[in-house]
Order: C-alpha cells, then structure tokens, then sequence
C-alpha cells in the first residue's frame, strides 16, 4: 500500500473511532462502554489515596473525575503513575486525562492543555514539633529539605538560596525522612500537609502557617485535544451548577471553602 493510502486508512479509522474523547482508542472492549483512561499519582490525600485493604482508589480529585466521567458519558479506568510520568503519558497517549494535584503553570502549558481551575491550594512547609530554628521559609536557607520529585514544591525551593534539597519520589517518603532527622522540612501543598497532621494521625510534626504561593489545581489534557478539553470544562461548569462539586467539595474539606 502507498503511503499516503495508509495514511488516509489510518485517519479513516481514527474517524470512524471519534466518537471516543481521544481519538484512537479508548472503546472499552467488552461493554462497549466508552472508556476515559485517567492518569493519576495515587500518593496525595486527601485528593488520591489508597487505603490500606481497599482496593478502590479514593479522594477529592477521584469523586470529581467519576462525577465528570459519568456527566460526559464515560466509564472511568484510573491508572497509578509517578507524578513526574503523568504529563509524559498525556504526551504520548497512554492515558486521556490526567488528574493529580496538578498545578496550572505556564510550563506544564507549553506540554499540555488544562481544564479551568478546580481548586486552589499552595505551598507550606511541616517541620519536627520540637524544630525552632524554622519558621518562614526564608528560614530554610542552611537547611535540608525535602519536595517530591517533579512537583511545584521542588521548582520553588530551588528558587531559595543556599538549601540542601532533597527530591523524593512521594509526599509520604518526604515525611519518613523528615521525622528520621534526614531533612528539617518537607514543602508540599498546603491541603496535603494539613491531611497528613490532622486526619492520617501524625505525631511529632507540625505544619507551620505561612503560605509560599496560591496555585490553582487543573485536569490536564493532551495538546493537540482542545474538544476534550471543552467538553471538560463544560462538564464541570455543569457540576459547580448543580451543586454536585459542592457535595465534593464538603466530603473531603468541609463547608468551608
Ligand atoms: N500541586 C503540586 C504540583 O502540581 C503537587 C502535585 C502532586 O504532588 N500530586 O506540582
């Protein structure tokens, strides 16, 4: 066959297979339901975590793409990645959409495509109980501290002067770390520390006050797939209309927004 014919064979299909989100693939095999292959980095509660014993993942951002999925007609099939090989696998298709915490930055936008923001978190910092030497994050100068690997966490402490990082590959290795004495801080999201203190049971560690930055959490979509990313919007739009985030929104964070 010329190529150009396989060319036009290929696209024919891809067509023919469109009225999947992603273009080729996607089609759930046995029930012929529509399938939304999701990437996501399941070491983040409360917005993806795995409970020990359970199978099923849980968190804010999984009610949220379980509750869009099901507004956009799609069966959900989340798949556990690094965080730092999520925007790689938008890139190169293994999944449709990836939803993990992940920061809206110009970046990450020249890789990929974002949905409209869906919440706002930033960065603050959890040091020992017993820590007086850190307070601020000008504090940190002189000292180790640990980030995950890939995150906003780790782009912003590089920008500190004179610190001692320490890149993990999750949220939990960083704060094994820090109550080893390997590191005197750990920086990651506001919402994900708190977590960790309050609700996870952690002794011997404090989250301090101040907050580094205001960053907004976006799904992230391939570039080349703006009607994915509009039929996203619009399927969240209609879940803040509803009332449906809200219902979210207050499981995992209260009434408080
Ligand atoms: N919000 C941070 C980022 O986008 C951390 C996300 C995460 O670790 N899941 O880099």
């Amino acid at each position: 066959m010329k190529k150009w014919m396989k060319a036009f064979a290929l696209a024919a299909i891809c067509v023919l297979s469109a009225v999947t989100l992603a273009g080729c693939g996607g089609q759930g095999a046995d029930s012929g339901k529509k399938v939304l292959k999701v990437g996501s980095s399941i070491d983040f509660a409360p917005f993806e975590f795995q409970d020990e014993g359970q199978k099923e993942y849980q968190g804010f951002d999984m009610d949220l793409i379980r509750a869009l999925g099901k507004e956009m007609g799609y069966e959900v099939e989340v798949n556990n990645l690094p965080f730092d090989g999520l925007i790689p696998a938008l890139q190169n298709k293994t999944v449709d959409v990836a939803i993990s915490g992940m920061t809206i930055n110009d970046e990450r936008k020249e890789n990929v495509l974002f949905s409209d923001p869906y919440y706002q978190a930033g960065l603050t910092m959890v040091v020992r109980d017993d820590e007086q030497a850190i307070q601020k994050f000008t504090d940190l100068k002189g000292h180790k501290v640990a980030v995950q690997i890939g995150t906003t966490s780790a782009e912003e402490v590089k920008k500190i002067e004179g610190v001692e990082i320490h890149e993990l590959n999750t949220p939990a290795d960083c704060f094994t770390e820090l109550k080893a004495r390997g590191v005197d801080a750990v920086v990651n999201d506001r919402p994900v520390n708190d977590y960790y203190i309050q609700k996870s049971g952690a002794t011997g560690v404090k989250a301090l006050p101040e907050r580094l930055t205001a960053e907004d959490y976006g799904i992230a979509m391939p570039k080349d797939n703006a009607e994915l990313q509009k039929k996203v919007n619009e399927a969240l739009k209609k879940l803040k209309d509803s009332g449906e985030y809200d219902k979210i929104y207050a499981k995992w964070f209260g009434e408080q927004k």
